[in-house]
């Protein structure tokens, strides 16, 4: 192991150890090889490329997609004095002139840089010479057509290694499934690469699913039970909801900050910062937030909608506990959120064939919301990715779900549609179910049906999770116009009592009592108050330099110390993220909370 990468990741980053593939791909790369990294997020890709492009000759060129994304990594390189700048649209002429000098005095390790802007033929040129140390390809998932972040511009990327032969370059992501794969490696001609996947695997995130009742109150009960005073993300499918729900929010009294494209650009951007720079902030979002939103200490990420894939679904969740500390995916739909999506896609612009594609993703998103066995598996083996055992970390293993035979029940159901001419939608066929008295269904005659009024044992809300099962098995279609219902072929064998059906047992709304555990914990008063006082100090130091606490140190650094509990310079040095430079800038500061804290 070169020696040098050894010492960057001790002195600079002030961590022990690497992290699994870390230093084979830091090798590798050294020493003038491609590779292709597939690790979660989280798992540590940045060092990847930060190391050698700091151990290796001339300067690191990291391609990446957002600018919010260089930002904070830049400025987490000058935390820790290394010397790093990004070129992207936000700076003006005479800071970007700055930087390019910058670059040809060879006083860079690392620059960011967007595809779009390094595409560009001047720039190409001034590429050509320059002493390069290597190129990073970040969220190289942007390149597949098939993964759902395309971006045109990536495409283009392929010239990197007809341009710059002998040049060692590194794509990441964080997302890919076999197909996403091979078109990173084709587009980017990296067969030659040697490829490093990681498993997938985030297993401090437990994740949840309900159908939702009265989504509001689970919500809410869960913010209230689990997460106060935590940073969150919140998303939901329109504009609309996202402003409602924020507001709705702000009303119950948590910071809630609403995020969509349509929202003037100085007012996102006002509450990213916010987001990024506080420590409990609740953003509302449309999937337009989040793609190179790096904070660590996100604690939950709440779906009000279902997302487009399992890839989507992954990606948006991925974003909480970067940090390795517990974190929660929660996510609360109805049939009617199935609705909109399948109807939003039949009314989209794609090719027939891209909207098959798009079907079946949704098909599988919706099969992982209706299993009964664990999430975790199924989220990992659609990643190829093999989770031997139930993982004792998502609902279906912390709370078993119940089954229960519905075969009777679905007959009377399909019957009821099938009867009435697959004309109505789910209301009207409950009613009819449930024998309501109601004048529609007195004018057409249907309370003359054999069905009417045959479905005493269940609740409305309990059929409409059956009738929400059986269109995420395939028994039902739903006219997207109209949200009626038709038979599919599936039925027959049920309607002719030929087959068994098993249907998830909707849970009920627990009612009282904290069930879960906090997110962080400590064992005593006096190490929450050491905790705090720490955050404090963190915060301060951060305000004076307007960038976010973590980036003074992340939630593990503080809570090592609160463990060990340092009194010297030299202890402090010992705990995991305390490198040279940050031990000189603040370890006075932190040492003085540690000392006189009265925590003893
Ligand atoms: P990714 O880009 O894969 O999502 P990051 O590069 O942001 O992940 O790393 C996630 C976190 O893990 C960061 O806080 C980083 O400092 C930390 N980290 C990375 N490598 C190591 C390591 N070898 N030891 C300790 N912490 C590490
Ligand atoms: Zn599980």
């Amino acid at each position: 192991m070169s020696r040098l990468a050894q010492e960057i990741l001790h002195s600079t980053f002030g961590f022990d150890q690497f992290r699994d593939s870390q230093e084979a791909i830091i090798n590798q790369l050294i020493e003038g090889g491609d590779v292709m990294v597939l690790m979660p997020t989280g798992g540590g890709k940045s060092l990847c490329y930060q190391i050698p492009a700091i151990a290796r000759n001339g300067v690191g060129i990291v391609i990446s997609p957002l600018i919010a994304l260089m930002q904070n990594q830049v400025h987490a390189l000058q935390q820790v004095g290394v010397r790093a700048a990004f070129l992207n649209s936000s700076l003006d002429y005479q800071e970007t002139q700055a930087i390019e000098r910058q670059l040809f005095n060879a006083e860079l390790d690392l620059l960011y840089i967007a595809p779009e802007r390094l595409m560009n033929p001047r720039m190409l040129n001034m590429m050509s010479r320059l002493n390069i140390a290597l190129f990073a390809i970040d969220e190289a998932h942007c390149v597949s057509q098939w993964g759902h972040d395309f971006r045109p511009e990536y495409h283009k990327l392929t010239i990197l290694h007809e341009r710059f032969p002998d040049i060692p370059r590194i794509a990441l992501t964080a997302t890919a499934d076999q197909t996403t794969r091979s078109e990173i490696i084709s587009q980017l001609g990296l067969e030659k690469a040697q490829i490093f996947v990681s498993g997938f695997d985030r297993p401090n995130i437990t994740y949840r699913i309900n159908q939702y009742q009265n989504q509001r109150d689970q919500l809410l009960k869960f913010l209230h039970r689990e997460h106060k005073g935590d940073s969150g993300i919140v998303y939901c499918l329109s504009r609309k909801k996202v402003e409602t729900i924020a507001d709705w929010l702000s009303s119950k009294g948590f910071n809630a900050l609403p995020y969509h494209a349509r929202l003037p650009g100085t007012v996102r951007e006002q509450n990213q910062t916010r987001f990024l720079n506080e420590e409990n902030i609740i953003i509302v979002a449309t999937i337009a937030f989040g793609m190179g939103i790096d904070k660590p200490d996100v604690r939950f990420v709440a779906h009000l909608d279902l997302p487009k894939s399992i890839e989507a679904y992954y990606q948006e969740t991925g974003r909480a506990g970067r940090d390795g500390l517990p974190a929660n995916a929660w996510m609360s739909y109805g049939l009617q959120n199935v609705v909109t999506l399948r109807q939003m896609l039949d009314s989209s612009d794609a090719g027939e064939s891209q909207k098959r594609i798009e079907r079946y993703k949704l098909d599988t998103m919706l099969g992982l919301c209706e299993i009964t066995s664990c999430r975790r598996q199924t989220l990992l083996s659609y990643f190829d990715d093999k989770l031997e055992k139930p993982c004792g970390n998502c609902d279906n293993c912390l709370e078993p779900v119940k089954t229960w035979d519905a075969s009777i029940a679905v007959q009377k159901l399909i019957s009821c549609i099938y009867r009435t001419g697959q004309r109505f939608g789910a209301g009207y066929i409950i009613d009819i179910l449930l024998g309501k008295e109601n004048r529609r269904i007195q004018q057409l005659g249907h309370h003359k049906l054999t069905t009417y009024g045959i479905g005493g044992e269940l609740n409305a809300n309990q059929w409409r999770s059956v009738l929400r099962q059986l269109v995420a098995r395939g028994l039902l279609d739903v006219d997207i116009e109209y949200g009626t219902f038709r038979l599919t072929e599936e039925c027959r064998p049920i309607l002719k009592g030929q087959q068994q059906l098993l249907l998830r047992q909707d849970k009920k709304p627990i009612k009282s009592g904290p069930t879960r555990r906090k997110q962080i914990t400590f064992s005593t008063q006096k190490q929450e108050a050491l905790w705090h006082a720490l955050r404090k100090c963190r915060r301060e130091i951060a305000e004076k330099q307007n960038v976010p606490p973590y980036i003074i140190f992340p939630d593990t650094t503080l809570i090592e110390m609160v463990d060990h509990l340092p009194q010297t310079l030299e202890q402090l040095s010992h705990v995991s993220g305390v490198g040279t430079v940050k031990l000189e800038r603040y370890g006075d500061a932190f040492l003085e909370v540690l000392n006189h804290h009265e925590y003893n």
